[in-house]
């Protein structure tokens, strides 16, 4: 049983809980103690997250700091619980998942005065862990870290990491681990599962219930709609149709789309066997439990519109009191979303290539650079970071041409582009400038990433992952001190899978 910290001298809390989900009907969750860590070190943490929670560590040295981000120390107006989620997890339905590995310490108002969820993953089980140990391995509480700090620098909606602790106990995967728990900041843990749970129980009252605390926690513009559920539906299915477009635009694979990692607030969630793409080829997938690439990158918006009809098909009993009205109202928001997520993308791949305006030939066009790098293997990220300095100096085309194996492909789709400048009324140098600010420089490549976490893991080494952690808080700009992280891996140096290793 964890024990409660003595208050600081100064007698103000270190950080001020305000917990609502706690306040919901007791089968939504279960309270939990996290088990005791023996020996828990902290090795990141995310001051500038701190600040923004107002999280204050004044006074406390790193052990005291540490056992409260072990879960050892419940902090003063924590309500620790685990909460119940269902889930089609690779397109088969789990009436029962829940939080096995996770606890919600509570919720603290930021300085913006947004909710935000504070979570401990990996500390300790929970009555969802089923045959699971609730605990979490280094490799992937690292992976997660980096990857979703990463994703926020970039400006991608995600789940933020306040710290990483070791635990000083093993975990048991493939092989004996070290035993790590990440921190980790969430605007809400609700997913398209929890919803799921609920339905799947019939519980219509339940489901009334969350529906309207997600309205007023992530919607609150929509509480005064006159169908406020089927506004929920559709505002979900934008954020997704948004989320799933960003990713795209940087060549993020998320690996495990399923409907228990699909938030509802629509930020990026539950960073597993994730990874970005090097060389630009649509049916890239990394991740080892994904036999038949059902979450590869090109799949990624279907999926999505998958999970959102799943989403749809919860809230039935909301959406009108004739069932038959209501099958029409959900059939409409998800026909809905393929064309929001093609309108978010296109818009989105236009700045990618510096155009300011819209053409009626800009989709051919883009879709001819794709299949131009895709031909030719072209790195993703370098192509388009390459073509902002070539968008103002067509000087600069050599360095983007020697990315694809026959550069004449370069070339002749760089003529239709330049002749579609012509029609774009942006200098030279601001094109330059708005592409370079949705371009990355740098991404988390996946040899830097496994070798960060190769080095933490069989060495103790940290300063590899603290150097890739500064490399992508700055992805926008041209370091030349970090020049290297930019390169694609080398042949010897590629990864070609990728594991939870949850
Ligand atoms: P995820 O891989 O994070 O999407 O998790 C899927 C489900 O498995 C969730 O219900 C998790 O809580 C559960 N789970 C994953 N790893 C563990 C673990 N080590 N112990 C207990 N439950 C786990
Ligand atoms: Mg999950």
């Amino acid at each position: 049983m964890a024990t409660r910290p003595s208050e600081k001298s100064s007698g103000d809390p270190m950080v001020v809980f305000s917990n609502s989900y706690a306040r919901l009907p007791q089968h939504f969750f279960a309270r939990v103690q996290p088990a005791p860590a023996p020996k828990p070190r902290l090795i990141a943490f995310n001051d500038a997250l701190a600040a923004e929670l107002g999280f204050d560590r004044r006074g406390l040295g790193p052990d005291e700091l540490a056992a409260v981000l072990s879960g050892n120390v419940t902090p003063p107006g924590a309500e620790p619980i685990a909460m119940a989620y269902a889930g089609h997890q690779f397109g088969n339905f789990v009436p029962q998942l829940g939080d096995g590995r996770a606890i919600l310490l509570g919720e603290v108002l930021d300085r913006r005065g947004d909710r935000r969820d504070v979570q401990l993953k990996g500390a300790g089980r929970t009555p969802f862990s089923r045959r699971g140990d609730g605990r979490a391995a280094l490799g992937p509480v690292l992976r997660e870290y980096l990857v979703s700090e990463a994703m926020h620098a970039l400006g991608v909606p995600t789940t933020r990491a306040l710290a990483a602790v070791t635990t000083g106990e093993p975990v048991y995967r493939d092989r004996s681990l070290p035993g790590a728990v990440l921190t980790r900041v969430a605007a809400s843990h609700i997913r398209v599962g929890t919803f799921q749970y609920f339905a799947a129980r019939g519980d219509d009252e339940a489901l009334k219930r969350l529906a309207d605390y997600v309205i007023d926690r992530h919607y609150p513009e929509i509480r005064d709609a006159d169908r406020p559920y089927l506004a929920l539906l559709e505002a979900v299915a934008d954020r997704q149709a948004r989320l799933i477009a960003r990713w795209m635009h940087i060549g993020f694979i998320h690996g495990v789309m399923n409907t228990d990692n699909t938030a509802l607030s629509g930020e990026t969630i539950d960073f597993g066997p994730c990874a970005f793409m090097d060389a630009f080829d649509p049916a890239t997938s990394f991740s080892a439990i994904d036999e038949y690439g059902r979450y590869a990158y090109a799949n990624q918006p279907a999926i999505a519109q998958w999970n959102i009809a799943r989403f749809a098909e919860t809230l039935l009993p909301l959406l009108d009191p004739n069932p038959e009205r209501a099958v029409e109202r959900a059939n409409e928001a998800i026909t809905a979303f393929a064309t929001r997520y093609r309108g978010h993308w296109l818009a989105g791949m236009r700045e990618k290539i510096g155009l300011s305006g819209e053409g009626d030939a800009d989709l051919d066009l883009v879709r001819g650079l794709l299949q131009a790098m895709h031909d030719n293997g072209a790195d993703f990220t370098l192509t388009f970071r390459r073509l902002c300095a070539a968008a103002a100096d067509p000087d600069a085309d050599a360095r983007a041409r020697v990315l694809f194996a026959d550069p004449q492909a370069y070339d002749r789709w760089a003529g239709l582009w330049r002749a579609r400048f012509a029609a774009d009324g942006q200098r030279p140098d601001a094109r330059t400038a708005a592409m370079r600010a949705v371009n990355p420089a740098v991404i988390p490549r996946n040899h830097r990433v496994e070798r960060a976490l190769a080095a933490a893991i069989d060495e103790g080494d940290l300063s590899p992952f603290t150097e890739l952690m500064q490399v992508l808080s700055q992805p926008y700009e041209d370091r030349p001190e970090f020049a290297d992280y930019a390169k694609p891996p080398e042949t010897s140096e590629r990864v070609y899978r990728t594991f939870c290793g949850t």
